[in-house]
């Protein structure tokens, strides 16, 4: 049986390298719509931004390596149509399958408002973006306004500022990071960035962009203009489902996450064809609720899943969601389920003031999350914590001075 794979970042390499792991010999086709073999995201708003590595530093695989391993990885190749057990490429060529995996991942939103296609103004998702970025930053006595207040957003103002730029972040919420952490956690991460020399304007919304000359000048929000000789656009990522929409699977609502449906084992809705990393909305069968993460690990986690579901064996998603973010001499680490700590209560363990410590997130006395900033190795301690879903004594859990392998 022949197996392709859509999508050429680290959700389909790794599923690509878990079939042949995993002992599948067949025919095993890898379609890229990039003109890049496989390459992970991350360093793109890191290390690769601020020139601190190349481009085979992100690569998954150096570029013989997949031909080594007997896959055919066809990169610029753009699948246009998926049909039955087959899919047409932007070529026109057909090519037949057994089985096949769409790890489309997801692409950057953009802003649909005045200026908004104008020079200057940046995206971040691929190489070339980074790229372009970089050859903006780099010269330093610039003018920067981020538009958003997410993770990426944020990492790339410190890039932004680790090259020396005048950096201003414009987002409409209270607090950054406000949604994802909460207003205390959030304020961690602003105070963190102001006493890095960033201004702040929150609620604060932006309705166009200033342009002179085909290029961008300023940031118009409702609240006066923000001068700016570079603009990034940091509002999230829209899943990438229009192969699989126009194939007729079920997507989700973009209220219940957006995403291909599937289930624990990542099968979608029609027979098989499989969906992983950033693309999948899958079932969690420890939550029993529905989720999709757009992180490096689950990535990860989901291609090797999909393919030990192609090869036919019982295996599911089950994972604990995990990243991680760095931020001037900021690392952290989360791990958790995001639906379960919309009504859980935070406790920490260190200092936050430092900058040192580990946050739980509760349900009662139940870990549901935690994320530790510049608290190193507890990863593992924090995991099984929240797998052993029981009780936790919440005095032992914030001293610190208790190992958390006694909690
Ligand atoms: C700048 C940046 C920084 C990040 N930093 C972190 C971090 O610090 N920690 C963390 O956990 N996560 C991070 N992430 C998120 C992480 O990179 C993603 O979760 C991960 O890339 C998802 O992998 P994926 O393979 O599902 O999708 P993607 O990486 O989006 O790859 C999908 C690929 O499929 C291709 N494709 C789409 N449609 C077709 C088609 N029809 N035919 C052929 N090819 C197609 C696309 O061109 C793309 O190359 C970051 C993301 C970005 C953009």
């Amino acid at each position: 049986m022949s197996f392709v794979i859509v999508g050429g970042g680290l959700a389909a390499a790794t599923a690509a390298e878990a079939l042949r792991e995993g002992g599948y010999g067949g025919p095993l086709q890898l379609f890229a719509a990039e003109p890049h073999p496989p390459y992970i995201r991350p360093p793109l708003s890191k290390d690769y931004l601020l020139g601190k590595e190349g481009r085979e530093g992100a690569l998954v695989h150096p570029a013989e390596w997949w031909a080594e391993h007997d896959i055919e990885v066809r990169t610029g190749t753009e699948v246009e149509a998926l049909g039955d057990h087959e899919v047409t490429l932007a070529s026109g060529e057909t090519v037949p399958f057994g089985r096949a995996l769409l790890a489309t991942g997801a692409t950057a939103r953009r802003l649909r408002i005045p200026g908004s296609d104008a020079a200057g103004i940046h995206t971040l998702r691929t190489i070339e973006d980074s790229e372009a970025l970089r050859a903006e930053l780099e010269r330093g006595d610039r003018d920067v306004v981020f538009v958003g207040a997410g993770w990426i957003g944020l990492e790339l103002a410190a890039a932004a500022r680790g090259y020396g730029n005048r950096v201003t972040v414009v987002a409409p919420e209270a607090v950054p990071l406000g949604a994802a952490l909460g207003d205390e956690l959030g304020g961690v991460f602003r105070e963190l960035h102001e006493s890095n020399g960033v201004v702040f304007r929150l609620e604060t919304k932006v309705t166009g962009f200033e342009v002179a000359d085909g290029r961008v000048t300023g940031v118009v929000t409702d609240a006066g203009t923000v001068p700016a000789d570079v603009v990034v656009v940091g509002i999230g990522a829209a899943p990438d489902t229009r192969l699989a929409e126009a194939a007729g699977l079920e997507v989700a609502e973009p209220r219940e996450g957006g995403g291909i449906l599937v289930d624990e084992h990542l099968a979608t809705s029609a027979p098989d064809v499989f969906a992983a990393g950033d693309v999948a909305n899958a079932f969690h069968p420890v939550i029993g609720q529905r989720m999709r993460n757009e992180h490096w690990a689950t990535a990860i986690a989901s291609g090797k899943v999909a393919a030990a579901s192609m090869r036919g064996e019982d295996a599911v998603l089950d994972e604990i969601p995990y990243f991680y973010t760095d931020q001037y001499d900021l690392g952290m680490e989360y791990s958790g389920y995001p639906p379960l700590t919309r009504d859980a209560r935070v406790v920490y363990r260190g200092d936050t003031a430092a900058r040192e410590f580990v946050a739980f997130w509760l349900n009662g006395a139940r870990v549901v999350a935690g994320m530790n900033v510049n608290v190193w190795d507890v990863n593992e301690q924090v995991q099984r914590l929240i797998r052993e879903d029981r009780d936790v004594d919440i005095a032992k859990l914030t001293d610190p001075g208790v190992d958390l392998s006694e909690i």
